[in-house]
């Protein structure tokens, strides 16, 4: 998807990851709440989104990977585009079901040595996912902006669907 349009991936997940790697103050107190499966506080993602979309002004748009996963992330993420005259274009949900999608975190665990990706964490990923992110599915779709994608298949086929979405909305 970057390759093809251009995009700058963000992924908050990653970004997290790479502070807990330098033990930096923030990836400590993140370790903290991603080992239990749980959120990390708006205001720290928000504020680290805000400070990169501050910094790339020249690109041609972004690619959120993970974020936003709370009401408060969305609005905030639709304030923080408006300051700079963007908005969301459109929002990807990869969509499985539970057990396919435990199977696969479960497979990723054993090659990512990823402490969220054991069974137990899994499942309170799960519950958060439920309790927390599902919620923003209305909150596009009343947008209009929500499109439904199925993660079922090939890494091709999912990518096919993708980008065929996306070609169609930008054409
Ligand atoms: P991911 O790499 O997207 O699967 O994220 C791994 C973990 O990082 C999540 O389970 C959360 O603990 C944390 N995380 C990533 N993105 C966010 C976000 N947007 N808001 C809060 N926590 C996040």
């Amino acid at each position: 998807m970057v390759k093809k349009y251009g995009l700058k991936h963000v992924s908050t997940g990653d970004l997290l990851r790479e502070e807990m790697q330098a033990k930096t103050k923030l990836g400590m107190m993140a370790d903290s709440y991603i080992s239990k499966g749980q959120l990390v506080p708006d205001d720290v993602v928000i504020g680290m989104l805000e400070e990169l979309v501050a910094n790339n002004h020249d690109v041609p748009g972004f690619i959120f990977d993970g974020f936003p996963r709370t009401l408060p992330q969305g609005k905030a993420l639709d304030e923080m585009l408006a300051k700079h005259g963007e908005r969301v274009s459109m929002v990807l949900s990869l969509e499985l079901e539970d057990k396919e999608l435990v199977d696969r975190l479960l497979k990723r665990g054993k090659i990512s040595g990823r402490s969220d990706d054991t069974k137990e964490v899994i499942e309170s990923r799960l519950k958060v996912y439920y309790d927390q992110t599902a919620p923003l599915k209305e909150f596009y779709k009343d947008q209009g902006k929500l499109v439904r994608i199925t993660g079922q298949g090939s890494i091709d086929e999912i990518f096919e669907s993708m980008t065929s979405v996306v070609d169609r909305i930008i054409a």
